[in-house]
């Protein structure tokens, strides 16, 4: 795996002053790598072990037009000298996303199907058609057990066993699992969920022995109308805690992780002599899609 290098993350000492004084800690996974930045490049890590093991050299995946899974699998598998399929959900636009366009630059050949079609995500893809079992499949997103096991290893990037309440946002969920398992019984984990699904909380404790399932919980109140939806609000405070921290966010995930962890410090939520650890996911490739000038970062 030496192929890719990535930086250990630094850590970001962010002072909160409301009732009482309170500092938290922002482990920035979003520096470790231009391109498979924040949790992406961990979830893929025991995906890319085991395809090597399996010898295959061609990488399958699936996401949307802004998908970041989808963007670090084209690079990973540039990285190790591979090929890569994308999967995406949707008829080809006439002007492909950011996204999709630098996916294609890493090598990445995508493949457009109907939402119907993307369902049925078993389905194999037409690209390569004599050798489909060449293709080493990487599930949406990363969900999975071996997904989880490499989003564990996030937690020995900071010195993990110090903190009380460790908090990050979740997509598929497969983040959040994998820093619960690899977590320490005092610790209580915290997701906030960037989408509404009632099946999240089974999502991730499917991802974990049944000792675990206690130590997790979501703050289901932040999700901002949807996966990749906004509202002015949100966008203003991400420019508010830029201003104030020096912290970028994205949109999708870590811009409303910012602004719970923001909004229930001032409510109270933590008791006061809590250790907060926040984990920077990274992502912040995904606010290309925003009009220029909506950022100030
Ligand atoms: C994918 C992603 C997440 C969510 O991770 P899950 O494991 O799917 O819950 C969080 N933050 C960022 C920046 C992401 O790209």
């Amino acid at each position: 795996m030496s192929l890719i290098e990535i930086k250990k993350p630094p850590v970001d000492q962010v002072h909160v002053s409301y009732k009482f004084h309170t500092t938290i800690t922002v482990l920035r996974l979003d520096k470790i790598h231009p391109v498979i930045s924040g949790n992406k490049w961990f979830k893929l890590r025991l995906y890319l072990e085991e395809a090597t093991r399996m010898n295959k050299k061609i990488l399958g995946t699936f996401g949307g037009a802004y998908s970041n899974h989808l963007l670090a699998t084209a690079a990973a598998a540039d990285l190790m000298g591979w090929k890569s399929i994308g999967i995406i959900r949707g008829e080809r636009p006439r002007q492909l996303s950011d996204t999709l366009a630098d996916a294609q630059l890493y090598g990445m050949q995508l493949e457009f199907v109907t939402r119907e079609n993307y369902k049925n995500k078993k389905t194999t893809s037409s690209l390569h058609p004599d050798h489909p079992d060449d293709i080493y499949w990487i599930p949406e997103g990363g969900y999975g057990t071996l997904g989880a096991g490499g989003a564990g290893e996030i937690l020995s990037q900071a010195d993990g066993g110090a903190y009380d309440v460790i908090i990050a946002a979740v997509g598929t969920g497969t983040m959040i699992a994998g820093l619960t398992k690899a977590s320490l019984p005092h610790q209580q984990i915290i997701g906030i969920p960037v989408l509404k699904n009632e099946s999240l909380l089974t999502d991730i404790q499917q991802l974990l022995p049944d000792t675990d399932h206690q130590r997790v919980s979501l703050v289901s109140d932040y999700y901002f109308g949807g996966y990749a939806k906004k509202t002015k609000q949100l966008i203003s405070f991400m420019n508010d805690w830029y201003q104030q921290t020096g912290i970028p966010s994205d949109f999708v995930y870590t811009g409303k992780l910012f602004y719970a962890v923001n909004d229930l410090l001032h409510k109270d939520f933590f008791s006061q002599a809590r250790q907060i650890l926040v984990v920077h996911s990274g992502g912040l490739q995904g606010n290309r899609s925003l009009p220029k000038g909506t950022l100030i970062f």
